[in-house]
């Protein structure tokens, strides 16, 4: 049995328990965390305790935010009659890094996937329904993932909102099919965006 000192360990096994992070890594970032300075370790800790306590979701579009509504809600000079549809925060990340996109978005946090049980009612669409009631938008982009998922979720949202006279458009093909949005590089998913194709 190896021995390791308890607190090691146990910090150890937190950090593997993150996404992408293998024992080995989460070792190296143990053996990292321990060599620091005292105040740089506090930082770090307070960083991942505030970040926890103060993001949270934004009642209107879904997004995280600090703030209620969040700042992209609220920022008057952007396009108003334009909504983005996204799966997922990270997918909001990833249109404002296009720099392309100046509209508003709406996160649905999750697709519809009849394989893993998930229906239209276990998505934030009832909410993109009750603000379409409230807001005017001209033209929805549905900008859910290239997956199978992604796609019947942009289906599914498609017939519904086609009949209500809203411009419904897709993102461009030549994403790479079966990949998530947010790991699309900002040239592309910035083409994609400027090519898009009504529904
Ligand atoms: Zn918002």
């Amino acid at each position: 049995m190896l021995y390791y000192p308890r607190p090691l360990s146990r910090l150890t096994e937190e950090l593997a328990r993150l996404p992408g992070i293998g024992p080995k890594t989460s070792q190296r970032l143990a053996f990292h965390i321990i060599s620091l300075a005292r105040e740089d370790v506090h930082s770090l800790a307070q960083a991942l305790i505030e970040a926890k306590e103060k993001s949270f979701y934004c009642s209107r579009c879904f997004n995280i935010t600090d703030t209620d509504p969040c700042r992209i809600c609220t920022d008057h000079a952007r396009d108003r009659s334009l909504l983005c549809v996204v799966g997922d925060p990270r997918d909001v990340f990833a249109m404002e890094k296009t720099r392309e996109y100046r509209g508003l978005y709406h996160v649905l946090h999750g697709a519809i996937s009849p394989m893993e049980g998930i229906g239209p009612d276990d998505i934030k669409l009832k909410e993109l329904l009750a603000r379409l009631q409230q807001e005017e938008f001209k033209e929805i982009i549905l900008a859910t993932d290239p997956t199978v998922e992604g796609e019947a979720t942009a289906m599914y949202i498609a017939r519904l909102l086609k009949p209500m006279g809203y411009r419904v458009s897709r993102l461009a093909s030549g994403l790479p099919v079966g990949g998530n949005l947010e790991y699309v590089d900002e040239v592309t998913l910035g083409k994609a965006l400027e090519g898009r194709r009504e529904l």
